[in-house]
């Protein structure tokens, strides 16, 4: 991220926080990637040392960190692996929801364990049946005296298994006309009735992420977990589609940069015919097309992240970013793959594991088909 919105304090953030990934986060990379989830303590570490939803209000716990604290978590965690992104979605996707559009007594409730590490966090908007046609979710919320009766099943949620705490997207009017205005957010805790986690899904990549089915079978759910007011919850979720796009736009960026640095140090180290295989003009070319995309797509997110900061609505140019840089991601995982020749094939090698991670980028936080649509109707077609 350039200097756009980052300043002095902000890059001893990024050493203080790039010094406790090192530690914390590097050397079991691969032990979380086996077990499928980052453990508790980590989350725990990691609010102990401020890097929970900085953002959050000092009476809350939080720092009252601006969003340029969030992008070096987003840039820092994405140079790791992506494999720890549950907590980037914790942070700047999840909480923000209760920051915002939750009340007071909610704010108390969970925005401290929240920060602490206390409270892990998702969001869970796809259903088996609907996933990029959000209006057409078939969980339902009735209400019944002070609770909600919540039936219905969610899949591929991030940190499902382990969070305290769903936002769940919910119909609470059957009968809504549209029917995006009978959708809801009802914040569900873990240990609910009639609220249970399926097992960790086996994905292609991304392994250290946990990603879970949820089922509500006749869910009893206090009323007052409403976020917001009924019948507004696909407008907040459209609301705040714009910063996860964003936070994920930087991800790509950061981790299309590492995967630059680590093919550009092996081709000067690997030899072919005599030399290092980046004298062959081939490998100067990719690198330099390569190099030449990562910067204009960075300097389009660093515009990106001033203008969010300003408050001004880029849907249109986040959408932009989000399929551009998730599918340049791709194209680059497959050069830089090709020229570690074998060796980018096996596991030991970063790029493999970084191959499979980037995978993903266009199909969630809506897929790129979607964003693309996003951008020709606000064109005007
Ligand atoms: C690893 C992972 C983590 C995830 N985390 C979460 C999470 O935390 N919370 C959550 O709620 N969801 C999460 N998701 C779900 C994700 O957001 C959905 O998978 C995504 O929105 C696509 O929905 P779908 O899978 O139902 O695909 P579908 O909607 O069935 O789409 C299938 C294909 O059809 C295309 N398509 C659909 N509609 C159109 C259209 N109108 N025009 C053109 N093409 C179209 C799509 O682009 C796609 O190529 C996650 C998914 C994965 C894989």
């Amino acid at each position: 991220m350039s200097k756009v919105i980052l300043k002095e304090e902000h890059a001893i953030f990024r050493k203080a926080f790039r010094q406790f990934l090192q530690q914390h986060a590097a050397p079991y990379f691969e032990q979380w990637e086996q077990e499928k989830q980052v453990p508790r303590s980590f989350w725990l570490e990691a609010g102990k040392q401020g890097f929970l939803c900085p953002w959050a209000e000092e009476k809350y716990g939080g720092s009252e960190a601006d969003f340029g604290y969030s992008v070096i978590i987003s840039e820092e965690m994405a140079i790791i692996g992506a494999g720890i992104g549950g907590i980037g979605l914790h942070n700047d996707v999840v909480m923000p929801y209760i920051q915002e559009f939750g009340n007071e007594q909610q704010k108390q409730r969970w925005l401290p364990k929240a920060v602490t590490g206390e409270i892990i966090s998702a969001i869970a908007m796809t259903e088996p049946g609907a996933g990029s046609d959000l209006a057409g979710v078939k969980t339902t919320a009735i209400k019944d005296g002070d609770n909600y009766i919540i039936n219905g099943e969610k899949t591929f949620i991030t940190n499902g298994y382990t969070a305290d705490l769903v936002i769940v997207v919910c119909v609470t009017d059957p009968h809504a006309q549209p029917i995006h205005k009978g959708i809801s957010l009802i914040a569900v805790e873990a240990g609910t009735p009639g609220f249970t986690k399926g097992k960790k899904l086996r994905k292609v990549g991304q392994h250290a992420n946990d990603t879970s089915e949820l089922i509500f079978d006749n869910a009893i759910v206090p009323a007052e977990n409403l976020i917001g007011q009924e019948g507004i919850g696909f407008y907040y979720l459209m609301k705040k589609l714009q910063q996860e796009r964003l936070v994920l736009a930087i991800g790509a960026v950061a981790d299309l940069k590492r995967m630059l640095d680590i093919t550009m140090d092996y081709v000067k180290q690997r030899t072919a015919f005599g030399k290092p295989i980046s004298k062959f003009q081939n490998t100067q070319f990719k690198i330099a097309e390569m190099a030449t995309k990562i910067k204009i797509g960075e300097t389009f997110v660093n515009r990106l992240v001033a203008d969010h900061v300003e408050g001004k609505d880029i849907v249109t140019e986040v959408s932009m970013a989000k399929w551009w840089l998730t599918d340049l991601a791709q194209q680059v995982a497959v050069d830089c793959m090709q020229l570690h020749g074998g060796y980018g094939y096996m596991e030991e090698y970063e790029i493999a594991r970084r191959y499979r991670d980037v995978a993903v980028g266009s199909i969630y936080a809506g897929t790129n088909e979607i964003m693309k649509q996003i951008i020709a109707k606000n064109m005007g077609l």
